[in-house]
């Protein structure tokens, strides 16, 4: 059996060191527990902030200690009535070839035709792109829409469930030229633009020349300056994450139009995926359909091997994941 531990702390980008590889004993099963091989695991941009010794939703990561995360695998040995041998199931233990556990830590889920759909769209991030549309900035038919990071696990669904729910135009930004061609060509964005090409103020212009009502914020910095600046009055921004500034040294300045927030009487509301668990029922009712209609589409980008998986995390900071990222243990 093998995991995969924090070494160190990082201090800006992380770094390869900061992992190591470890050999580890078989686990067994005790009474009510379950071993279960994994088969696929998550890599998130939120682990970042884990290996930061800061108080925070989640806890930190601890040095010397295997890191942990989502994960799909198959029960191979269960000492509980509620799991057999050969359920696949989804679970927090990613990050270690074998995971061992109570069985009420493991949920069952069918197999499906590509079982990272539940690190994705039918899960975590999924949910995290519904709620915050939905929820927190409360789209409503003939929206405007503005996405960032779209290309990504969130946002890709974030921008299709706005388009299915009636919003009028959904725009999307994204770091290549290949992701704006899948955003607008593949999932039917309206509009997407590649945010190194030049300032995102004048490409959101270009794409919304009459303003937005609503922002999907995945990457704050000059993003949500730009998005402050393009919504239209009484506009609501769901604010989802910063991606932009979690490998920042010193915080970053905030936005230097935020005095427009009061005359044109915005919303900006953060939150997280955990708070609104139970809306997933509701997220997969409407969402789970769609997918299997082809309605809504999503992609992984698979990097092969557990040894990997650090770099498939730094891999997110660097843009080379289209749609969900996802270790192939
Ligand atoms: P993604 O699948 O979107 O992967 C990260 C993407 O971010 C990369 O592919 C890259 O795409 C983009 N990116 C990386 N660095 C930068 C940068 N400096 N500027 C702009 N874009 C950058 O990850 P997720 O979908 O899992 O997460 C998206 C966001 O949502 C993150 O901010 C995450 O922290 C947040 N989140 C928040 C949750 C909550 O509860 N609030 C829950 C889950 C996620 P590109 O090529 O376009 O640069």
């Amino acid at each position: 059996n093998r995991e995969i531990r924090l070494v160190s702390r990082p201090t800006g980008m992380p770094t390869l060191d900061n992992f190591e590889l470890v050999e580890t004993p078989m686990p067994q099963p005790g009474p009510g527990q379950v071993l279960v091989r994994n088969l696929v695991m998550s890599v998130d941009p939120y682990m970042r902030g884990r290996m930061n010794d800061v108080k925070s939703y989640v806890p930190p990561f601890q040095v010397g200690q295997a890191l942990d995360g989502g994960a799909v695998g198959e029960v191979v040995q269960s000492q509980s009535d509620q799991l057999s041998p050969g359920d696949l199931v989804l679970h927090g233990l990613g990050w270690r070839d074998h995971a061992v556990g109570d069985a009420k830590g493991f949920r069952k889920v069918e197999a499906l035709p590509d079982i990272s759909a539940y690190l994705g769209a039918l899960g975590m991030p999924g949910l995290t792109g519904y709620v915050g549309l939905v929820d927190i900035a409360e789209l409503r038919e003939g929206d405007t829409v503005f996405v960032s990071g779209a290309a990504g696990a969130v946002g890709s669904i974030a921008g299709q469930i706005a388009k299915l729910r009636g919003a009028a135009r959904v725009i999307g930004s994204a770091g290549t030229a290949a992701k704006v061609d899948w955003l607008v060509n593949e999932l039917g964005f309206d509009a997407a633009f590649n945010y190194r090409d030049a300032p995102v103020r004048s490409q959101l212009k270009s794409a919304a020349p009459e303003g937005i009502d609503v922002y999907f914020d995945n990457v704050g910095g000059e993003h949500l300056e730009a998005a402050i600046g393009a919504l239209k009055p009484f506009g609501r921004a769901a604010l989802c994450g910063a991606i932009a500034d979690y490998n920042s040294e010193t915080p970053s300045p905030g936005p230097r139009n935020m005095t427009l927030i009061v005359p044109k009487r915005l919303s900006l509301r953060g939150f997280i995926v955990t708070d609104h668990s139970r809306r997933m029922p509701d997220f997969l009712a409407e969402v789970a359909p769609a997918i299997a209609s082809g309605h809504i589409k999503f992609a992984s980008t698979f990097v092969e091997g557990l040894a990997n998986a650090p770099d498939a995390l730094l891999g997110l900071f660097r843009g080379e994941n289209t749609g969900k990222m996802v270790v192939r243990l």
